[in-house]
């Protein structure tokens, strides 16, 4: 079969296939405790829900402008005035079918063949592949003090003369390391120096512990017009646990945007108008499910932080925001995707492996599930690879033995 270069080269979304593969093992009866996840578990905010109905009641529900309906265009410019202290116009906003398509969009409108994106390491696992989408280079780019905190000379040292855009994604998946105010500034300014396009994405920015405040990007930009080339990305998935719902957006100059909806309205025609109603309701509802939502994620943070450091041999950094840790298991395995597989099989916990984040010998961890899958979930781990374990492990009523060593 002929198949493009382009559609050759793309993997598939290893976090998407670990859904899957959890969602079968318990439905066969299966105990999965699901680490693997990228989705608070909390239900999305009554406003959200109220103002879905409304429009669902109606039965009218229809296409909608492709870069969003007016309404959510409004909530998106009072949530940038807010944490972004920029006013923007609805010129400047685009609504997508997630903060995902926002990111493919801006880079399908900003990247030429052979062009390279830089991005940090450890990274989102879609960031190599939505480049390759575009014909371009992914240019990953590791610490290189050996820590989840990028400095500037590491992002210096590999832009050259092809380089268009670098990504920014803090607080981070999958580290949960939230970039220090330096950094943002020094990359803020160094990108507009160099004229380069920043990709800010801030879907994690309101997820973030111990009374850190979001980081305003915007602040560090000098020239504040339609030439700046700042890209902002957020949505309502994770702060507002509406992950089904796929609503995200971009903030950007005005050309840029009109570019990115002529190439969304030939994708999609935009996102449903259902859902963007939704978004609405969440984005100028009560806020105090996203203040519950973070204090819960803190706790489990906090508890597996506390559980994963009594566990030898494993290297933990304590994550400052979002619900994933990333921790170098390379004591226990080399090969992140064996190890993954090995306590999949052995006793039904599901990871992801880091090599899919551009680092291997770790594991991703998340704790948006409940504090019970949490800590069960990380004795299993222990249990399955400590060979001080005792020889048996009861999970309900079936009895595990260890056969390996
Ligand atoms: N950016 C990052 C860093 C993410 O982790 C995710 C979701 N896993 C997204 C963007 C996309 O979020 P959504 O499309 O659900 O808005």
């Amino acid at each position: 079969m002929s198949i493009s270069l382009i559609g050759k080269s793309i993997g598939e979304s290893v976090t998407l296939k670990l859904n899957e593969t959890a969602a079968i093992l318990r439905d066969k009866g299966d105990p999965v405790i699901h680490l693997g996840g990228g989705e608070p578990k909390s239900k999305a905010p009554i406003d959200a829900i109220v103002a879905a109905t409304g429009m669902l009641n109606s039965g009218e529900i229809r296409y909608t402008p492709a870069d969003g309906i007016p309404a959510l265009k409004q909530a998106i410019i009072r949530y940038t005035e807010e944490y972004y202290n920029r006013v923007v116009e609805p010129e400047n906003v685009m609504a997508s079918g997630g903060a995902k398509q926002a990111v493919m969009v801006a880079l399908q409108a900003i990247l030429n063949p052979q062009e390279e994106v830089i991005f940090p390491c450890p990274y989102w696992v879609s960031y190599p592949e939505m480049a390759k989408l575009c014909g371009a280079i992914p240019v990953p780019v590791k610490p290189e003090d050996g820590t989840f905190y990028p400095r500037l000379q590491d992002i210096e040292q590999v832009v050259g003369s092809y380089t268009k855009a670098v990504i920014i994604n803090s607080p981070n998946n999958p580290s949960g390391a939230m970039y220090s105010e330096k950094f943002i500034a020094e990359v803020v300014e160094f990108c507009e120096k160099r004229d380069l396009y920043l990709i800010m994405d801030d879907i994690y920015h309101r997820l973030i512990f111990d009374g850190r405040k979001p980081i305003n990007c915007w602040d560090y930009v000098k020239d504040k017009t339609e030439n700046s080339k700042l890209i902002i990305i957020n949505g309502v998935s994770k702060q507002y646990a509406m992950t089904g719902f796929r609503i995200g957006w971009a903030v950007a100059n005005k050309k840029l945007i009109e570019v990115m909806t002529n190439i969304q309205g030939h994708q999609t025609s935009g996102p449903s108008g259902l859902l963007q109603r939704a978004a609405v309701g969440a984005i100028n509802g009560i806020q105090s499910s996203v203040a519950s939502l973070r204090t819960t994620l803190e706790n489990n943070r906090n508890v597996l932080v506390g559980r994963l450091n009594a566990f030898d041999g494993i290297h933990v950094t304590k994550p400052d925001g979002t619900f994933y840790l990333f921790a170098d298991f390379s004591n226990y395995g080399k090969d992140s995707t064996k190890l993954a597989n090995f306590l999949l099989d052995k006793v039904q916990v599901v990871t992801v492996p880091g090599v899919e984040f551009g680092m291997e010998g770790y594991l991703r961890i998340s704790y948006c599930g409940s504090i019970k899958d949490v800590m069960e979930g990380v004795e299993r781990m222990k249990w399955a690879l400590d060979p001080n374990s005792p020889n048996e492990l009861y999970i309900g009523d079936r009895k595990l033995v260890r056969d390996w060593t």
